[in-house]
């Protein structure tokens, strides 16, 4: 996907088409919250954007910028008053099976096991052989073979966040959604999930859009990198990412791209008052 995008899309010039098949697209979408006490905060303002399908794509930008909100609109949990999204042509509405979302908790239900914490979804009661077979081979993806029948607190951080993939993956959505999904696990645990969702993106073909504040994540794991601009967030640069797959963290930081990329996004970030 990377080798047919531009190396940098700069927002503040004119714009390359967007891909011709995009499955994500966002024109003009403005979103501005009315506080408690008749205040206004302009969330975002503008926000171009088109993903095509099996592209993985970062967004990046200050705190505050609106990325949380980009992906609350695009996951049908919010409305828009400008502008329009749109997935695979048709006007986001509302949730859609389509799209899988994950959190920075996992938030597994204590009193479920993993398994049936990843069917909650399905809304199926029982086991459901259909059903069974697809936990069973996302349990096989997210390395949790043996962790079905466990309880969340046997599970450590890592696995709790591999359950909570599992579970945005059971409908077999086609776009996965994802909201600084590692932010609280520690570095070590942290690269050790970027490899496995670099690997589980690979496996599963979905098109991803994860939003994070870790240059070197977002490197690591995007085709393209979108940097947001402070608030009201709109797209200030869109980077590609021309580093050959499968990734390893010391196979990127060692590649030729990598310094000038990460000087770039923080550049880019500092100058948004970001200290990231
Ligand atoms: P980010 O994810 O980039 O940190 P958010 O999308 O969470 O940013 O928030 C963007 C701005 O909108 C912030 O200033 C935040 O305080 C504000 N905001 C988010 N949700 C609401 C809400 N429900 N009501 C009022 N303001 C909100």
């Amino acid at each position: 996907m990377a080798d047919s995008m531009p190396l940098v899309l700069d927002h503040g010039e004119p714009m390359s088409p967007a891909p011709t098949q995009s499955l994500i697209t966002l024109r003009g979408v403005a979103k501005t919250y009315r506080t408690a006490f008749g205040g206004e905060v302009h969330a975002l303002a503008g926000v171009d954007l088109a993903i095509g399908e099996g592209e993985f794509v970062c967004v990046v930008g200050p705190s505050g910028c609106g990325k949380s909100t980009l992906l609350r609109l695009l996951a049908g949990l919010d409305d828009c008053e400008e502008g329009t999204l749109s997935l695979d042509g048709t006007t986001v509405t509302g949730p859609s099976s389509d799209v899988g979302v994950v959190f920075q908790a996992a938030n597994l239900l204590p009193w479920l096991t993993v398994r049936e914490n990843i069917r909650l979804p399905l809304r199926v009661g029982g086991r459901h052989r259909p059903a069974e077979a697809r936990i069973d081979d996302l349990l096989g993806i997210a390395g949790l073979r043996d962790f079905g029948e466990r309880y969340p607190y046997e599970l450590s951080g890592g696995m709790q966040q591999r359950a909570g993939i599992c579970r945005a993956l059971v409908r077999d959505p086609r776009i996965l959604l994802m909201d600084e999904p590692f932010g609280a696990l520690d570095a070590l645990t942290r690269e050790r999930m970027n490899s496995e969702l670099q690997r589980i993106w690979q496996v599963s073909g979905k098109t991803v859009l994860l939003i994070t504040h870790s240059i070197s994540e977002a490197i690591f794991l995007a085709d393209r990198v979108v940097v947001m601009s402070a608030r009201p967030g709109r797209i200030l640069r869109e980077l590609a990412v021309p580093i050959p797959r499968p990734r390893s963290f010391d196979t990127i930081v060692s590649s030729p791209a990598y310094p000038a990329l990460a000087r770039e996004i923080r550049a880019l970030l500092n100058a948004e008052g970001d200290a990231t």
